[in-house]
């Protein structure tokens, strides 16, 4: 057993247990036990003591690209799959090591290296995070997308869109990822349309869900949210101008959710690491504002919103914590509520809070130490952890 002392927990993201202080006793991988502090535990006993440093569950990033690890778009597009095989194996690593202990790839090359990655991960073959993959993106055709390369299977009218839902999950994916509006990057794109038909979303919502599975959507605009939404889809991944009306829709409901981006946007428009993107910088900063405020209307809403970044693995090393950063200064949120969109809420949209997303008996021991209160200063957050621990192992 790997028993961790003194722990201060944070009530929000600690169930099954009235304790606000304590030791967790880990076991095969799981929380086994939450106890008062000083508990004799029978045996030899591996320990760390946290001297009342806060216990959390692992973080969740559900909005990552893993292969999005060199600089140049050219360089990515040339790399055979085994290459971004071991470019996914290095994000994934700096992700653990900084506290992501699952990672969701909403995107990723059609050779489908993310989902080796997963079960060599699975299998001990590798360290890294959880590793929950799509496989490629399905998309219409639309101005600009080519730069995103092969990430993208092209997709029109609802029986393609069966082959392709069939094809994604017999190469290996956990879930769909469909690209259902323009996209602030691609040259000549008009982020604010909607570009796939409620028909086609439809039937990859169908398929999805016949296999206990779901579909996650990229959806900047209005119109293209709204219409995801009503067709079924579980993750709107952005969000950026999501409306009134669709957000009435979803109050109280926990089969939806959305998964704001601000990362990205934040890089997009400070043009780091982006730097062949001038157009897209451009186009976001327009937006920036509009954006701001939808997903601050948001919040006002009883609405599951997850965790997402969409960076570039050299964004994730400058600045570990961006997301946390401009979730609390752009739009305000409570600091307890962005801890439970980057834990237990993006536990619950993937269909995993019986697993992961808070301090619980039976849980995976997948936790981070950090020192402070993040309750009280969320900026403890934008920092790394000083531990991390995934399914039992101490990882820092
Ligand atoms: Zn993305």
């Amino acid at each position: 057993m790997f028993i961790l002392r003194n722990c201060k927990f944070v009530e929000a993201l600690t169930e099954g247990t009235s304790l606000a202080f304590g030791d967790v006793v880990l076991k095969d991988g799981r929380i086994a036990e939450i106890a008062p502090a000083g508990t004799v535990f029978e045996g030899e006993n591996e320990e760390l003591d946290l001297k009342g440093a806060t216990l959390m569950p692992g973080l969740i990033d559900m909005h990552v690209h893993l292969f999005y690890v060199r600089s140049s778009q050219a360089e990515i597009l040339l790399s055979n799959p085994a290459t971004l095989a071991f470019d996914c194996l290095k994000y994934a690593q700096q992700l653990l090591h900084i506290g992501i202990t699952t990672a969701r790839d909403v995107g990723d090359d059609k050779s489908c290296p993310t989902v080796a990655l997963s079960n060599a991960i699975k299998e001990g073959i590798v360290v890294g995070p959880r590793v929950i993959p799509s496989g490629a993106t399905l998309c219409p055709h639309e101005a600009g997308v080519e730069y995103m390369g092969n990430i993208l299977e092209y997709v029109e009218g609802p029986i393609e869109m069966r082959r392709l839902v069939r094809s994604n999950f017999q190469k290996g994916a956990a879930f769909i990822k469909l690209y259902g509006s323009g996209s602030m990057m691609a040259p000549g794109s008009d982020p604010g349309v909607r570009i796939l038909e409620e028909d086609e979303i439809r039937e990859a919502v169908k398929l999805a869900s016949l296999r206990g599975s779901y579909v996650a959507i990229h959806a900047h605009g209005a119109d293209a949210i709204d219409v995801a939404v009503r067709s079924g889809v579980r993750t709107v991944e952005h969000a950026s101008l999501i409306s009134e009306s669709t957000l009435q829709y979803m109050d109280g409901r926990t089969d939806v959710g959305i998964v704001p981006t601000l990362a990205v946007m934040h890089g997009l428009m400070e043009s780091e690491n982006y730097t062949d993107f001038a157009e897209a910088a451009d186009r976001t900063r327009k937006l920036r504002d509009n954006v701001i405020a939808c997903l601050k209307n948001a919040y006002r809403h009883d609405i599951l919103i997850g965790w997402g970044t969409d960076v570039h693995m050299a964004t994730y090393q400058q600045n570990p914590g961006l997301e946390f950063q401009l979730r609390k200064e752009y739009l305000e949120y409570a600091n307890v509520d962005i801890l439970k969109q980057a834990t237990i809420n993006s536990a619950k949209l993937l269909m995993m809070e019986d697993q992961i997303g808070s301090v619980k008996v039976g849980k995976f021991a997948d936790l981070i130490v950090v020192e402070g209160d993040p309750v009280e200063d969320i900026s403890v957050m934008y920092q790394p952890p000083a531990h991390v621990i995934k399914e039992g192992k101490l990882i820092r």
